[in-house]
């Protein structure tokens, strides 16, 4: 199955802040996957069925995104970033990362993205809940999950590096 296709589709999950872009953006230049930012595809191709006025965001359309996301996932080779991960199809991922960060770290850059209270609040608290790492396990394989902390400059390279081996890894066995 993974053999067909042109690289190893990855998810990099994980609270908002937690360094989920910035992580992926690396990845996809040492490696050549490609970054799919999937809020970023919500707003484009408006994936999404209105305004949250409570949380602030838009309400994505889950079908819509699996929909206009099903060919490129089956051709393979890409990096989906989303703070989400229970409604995307299982098979599309051959390794799934979490990103974690501490609660202060976490709390001093979502306010620096001018998130309101409410905003920094919900999205602290699910930090402290695990409820992204929870996700990730109910919804994927233990065995391609990786729960990785996200709150220095060395440990994003650290972070970097480790996925990019991951990669080379995949593809060494894919040619054999
Ligand atoms: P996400 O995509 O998960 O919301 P971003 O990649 O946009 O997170 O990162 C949010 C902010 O935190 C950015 O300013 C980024 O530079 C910073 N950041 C993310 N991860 C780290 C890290 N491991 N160490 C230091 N700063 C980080
Ligand atoms: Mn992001």
């Amino acid at each position: 199955m993974t053999g067909s296709r042109a690289g190893p589709n990855i998810l990099i999950t994980g609270t908002p802040g937690t360094g989920k872009t910035t992580t992926a953006e690396l990845v996809a230049g040492a490696t050549g996957l490609r970054h799919l930012n999937v809020g970023a595809l919500v707003k484009e191709q408006e994936l999404h069925s209105g305004w949250d006025e409570e949380f602030d965001c838009h309400v994505i359309d889950e079908d819509k995104v699996c929909d206009a996301l099903e060919d490129i996932m089956t051709a393979g080779a890409n990096i989906v970033d989303h703070h989400g991960c229970d409604f995307f199809p299982e098979r599309w991922f051959d390794l799934v990362v979490v990103l974690q960060a501490d609660n202060t770290i976490l709390w001093e850059r979502l306010e620096k993205r001018k998130y309101g209270l409410n905003k920094i609040q919900e999205n602290v608290q699910c930090e402290i809940m695990h409820v992204i790492v929870e996700e990730a396990l109910e919804s994927y394989r233990q065995d391609i999950v990786q729960v990785l902390p996200s709150n220095t400059v060395p440990e994003m390279e650290s972070n970097v590096d480790r996925i990019c081996a991951w990669v080379a890894a995949w593809k060494q066995a894919a040619q054999a």
